[in-house]
């Protein structure tokens, strides 16, 4: 890329460290700099038209330019731009959601406990579930188990339970007391002429196993999202999770989903749990909660969380943990329009009419020489490349194939992501037939052109 100077990308390369970019080659390639949004698309500084298959982050479900959500900030902004829940202290916004959020789970669920972003609420989780077991006086209880290619964020304890090699490398993670178990990804993890049933058993009894090596009374949870995101979209075989449950509720280890992409109609219903019968602990949301027009997380924890944590918290006196914008009015009030909108539009049955759509349609580049698997569910969906589809390989460097054809796409005017030869494809929730034709129009366009 040539960059005048003083130009916004020689600006951006000057002044910003990028997250999840190469920051040497940064220096030379620049930014894709976005000015504005229109519904499902964005456009950067020369006027050029996205389609965001991303939903930014797997989280605009609304789209870009949604002026329920901006007026719902603009009001609160005006009557009160910020108040906290420290100290007993509360808002009608945070009030408001906290019940809408007991409400919805699918399971009984009894308190919301609010942060800023999915890793602060994944690390809350980790901290209220050491609190917990204090409080049942079983301090060995505090081994967390999370799962191989797992995202579950970026802080100390969320990128050591997240299970992605990047996030650990170099920054000398992750923290002893998180085991990792292995993924339900059939595609790439099967054994040959294993059945996706029989995979499903294995992973269990894998489970299983390395419970009863760390000591079952040692092990205080399990974390999954119940479809992997960040991790290559990767579908669990039907009765995964099922069978995933047995064995948690066999050693009587909490739960806790990680619905901050599941969450809110991404898999077709409400969240990931409705899709495949998980019955959590605790629940992780964020993202989708606000369509990210502001930061905003929260916890939805049961009984048998919050019990124990308030009697710790009476024993000590005070539950010392909490973030200054936690639960802010604003965010919250944008949280509450965007459910609003949510339900007035039936856009969960939309997810879950055109995800069908979307899956078949995605589905017609199986035969692609190019093209493994694809895979996903509702609205979230992943096209894996290969150059080999017999043995299941893409090029000797990971991610170089997909890497390829994300910047075509990209110069096509589609953003996606790509997570190791797996091409993500996860659409705002306002997305039409017409544009879900367009963008497999485009998909199918570059991998001719990769021929
Ligand atoms: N959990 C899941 C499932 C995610 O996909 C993400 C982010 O992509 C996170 C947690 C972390 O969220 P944040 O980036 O807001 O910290």
């Amino acid at each position: 890329m040539s960059m005048l100077p003083n130009s916004q990308e020689a600006r951006d390369v000057a002044y910003q460290l990028h997250p999840y970019t190469n920051a040497r080659t940064h220096q030379q390639a620049g930014p894709l700099v976005i000015e504005r949004g229109e519904g499902p698309y964005v456009f950067d500084a020369t006027g050029k038209r996205y389609f965001e298959a991303m939903a930014g982050l797997w989280s605009v479900g609304l789209g870009f330019n949604e002026k329920r959500l901006v007026e719902a900030a603009h009001k609160q902004m005006q009557a009160l731009p910020f108040y906290h829940t420290f100290s007993a202290k509360s808002h009608g916004p945070s009030i408001d959601l906290a019940e809408k959020l007991v409400a919805l789970a699918p399971v009984t669920m009894s308190k919301v406990f609010f942060t800023n972003s999915g890793s602060e609420a994944n690390d809350t989780v980790l901290k209220l579930i050491a609190y917990r077991s204090n409080a049942l006086g079983q301090p060995q209880r505090k081994k967390v188990i999370s799962r191989l290619r797992a995202y579950h964020g970026v802080t100390i304890a969320s990128a050591s339970l997240t299970g992605l090699p990047n996030n650990h490398r170099s920054f000398d993670l992750p923290l002893p007391n998180i085991l990792h178990t292995g993924s339900p990804h059939f595609y790439k993890d099967g054994a040959p002429g294993e059945s996706e049933e029989a995979f499903a058993s294995r992973r269990a009894e894998e489970l299983d196993a390395l419970i009863q090596k760390e000591g079952p009374d040692t092990i205080a949870a399990f974390f999954g999202e119940p479809v992997m995101g960040a991790g290559g979209v990767v579908v669990p075989p039907a009765t995964y999770w099922d069978k995933i449950q047995k064995v948690l509720k066999k050693y009587d280890i909490l739960l806790v989903a990680d619905e901050v992409i599941c969450g809110f109609g991404r898999t077709g219903k409400m969240f990931g749990c409705d899709t495949y019968g998980i019955k959590p602990d605790a629940m992780v949301v964020s993202k989708q909660i606000t369509s990210s027009y502001f930061p905003l997380s929260a916890i939805i924890l049961n009984d048998r969380m919050f019990e124990p944590i308030a009697d710790e918290s009476n024993k000590i006196g005070v539950l010392g943990h909490g973030f200054t914008a936690g639960g802010h009015p604003v965010g919250a009030a944008i949280a509450l329009e965007n459910l609003k909108i949510i339900e007035e539009r039936g856009l969960v049955a939309h997810a879950a009419e055109l995800g069908v759509y979307m899956q078949g349609r995605l589905r017609e580049l199986a035969s692609h020489p190019l093209v493994g698997e694809v895979r996903g569910v509702g609205m979230i969906a992943a096209l894996e490349l290969v150059l080999d589809k017999g043995r299941k390989t893409a090029a000797a460097t990971p991610g170089a194939v997909g890497g390829i054809a994300s910047r075509m796409l990209q110069e096509r005017g589609v953003i996606s992501r790509n997570m190791l030869d797996a091409i993500a494809i996860c659409p705002p929730l306002i997305t039409t037939k017409a544009q879900i034709d367009e963008l497999v129009d485009a998909i199918s366009g570059v991998l001719n052109d990769m021929k």
